[in-house]
């Protein structure tokens, strides 16, 4: 099991572990572990040392279990770091070429609608990679972060969605010199094939989603953005319709297919 996977598998055992707390203090409770009178099915003591067990070693062992999977993600990184320092540039024709196809996440802000990745930069549908740290740069550089990334696998991007709720998945093509890292791609330019919008309301998170409406939001030393969502029918009826777009019309701003 790769390092990325045992950190996502992780972090769905802590979300379910108020749940599963909460189940054991009801099972306690139903086999009369909190009654008075120590009649119950399972003595009091017994239950008292379970539950302080579980409220003290599982969470032990989740920082535990962080510290380890941070540190084997760092190695593999460094491993990577020296894999692609080995990449020789003299002929680019000596790369291995392949099909770039992948997956990430953009927000969509301003008061036009724009693709904004979860790093603040914004680009359109049909980009070139340009870099912020050195001008003389023609992303992507080895050394360097620049350029576009996108995860290979479908799974990678939904679970980063899950932890990202405010943000859209696309589908898109990377072009031009590329590396793999991690779980994916850092390349020259990209192509969003299509945003693929949440079936639920995302604010609700029960009706369908209907309609995109943007919203104010205040963000660190005085900079304030609008962000637009997609929302059910009951979640967007407060929104004046200046701040409402169709799917078409979304669509047809962002210059990419919805859906
Ligand atoms: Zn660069
Ligand atoms: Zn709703």
């Amino acid at each position: 099991m790769s390092v990325n996977k045992s950190r996502q598998r992780l972090i769905k055992w802590v979300r379910r572990y108020p749940l599963i707390a909460l189940s054991l203090l009801a099972i306690a409770y139903l086999l009369g572990g909190f009654s008075e009178k120590d009649d119950g099915l399972i003595s009091q003591q017994l239950i008292t040392t379970t539950l302080y067990l579980f409220v003290a070693a599982v969470p032990l062992g989740f920082i535990i279990a962080f510290v380890v999977v941070g540190r084997l993600g760092d190695l593999e990184n460094v491993a990577n770091k020296q894999k692609e320092s080995d990449l020789n540039y003299q002929d680019a024709f000596d790369l291995p070429s392949q099909v770039m196809h992948g997956y990430k996440l953009a927000m969509v802000t301003g008061l036009t609608p724009t693709l904004t990745g979860l790093t603040g930069d914004t680009y359109l549908s049909d980009a070139q990679a340009i870099c912020k740290a050195n001008s003389e740069h023609i992303p992507p550089v080895a050394q360097c972060e620049c350029g576009f990334y996108a995860y290979k696998e479908l799974a990678d991007a939904q679970f980063e969605l899950s932890i990202n709720p405010g943000a859209f998945l696309l589908d898109v093509d990377l072009f031009g010199l590329g590396f793999t890292y991690k779980n994916g791609y850092r390349a020259e330019s990209q192509v969003v094939n299509q945003l693929i919008t949440p079936k639920r309301c995302m604010r609700c998170r029960v009706l369908p989603a209907k309609v995109f409406v943007k919203s104010f939001k205040l963000g660190y030393e005085d900079t304030t953005w609008w962000q637009w969502q997609i929302r059910c029918v009951v979640c967007s009826s407060s929104f004046k319709p200046a701040d409402k777009l169709t799917v078409e019309q979304m669509s047809h701003h962002l210059a990419v297919k919805i859906n």
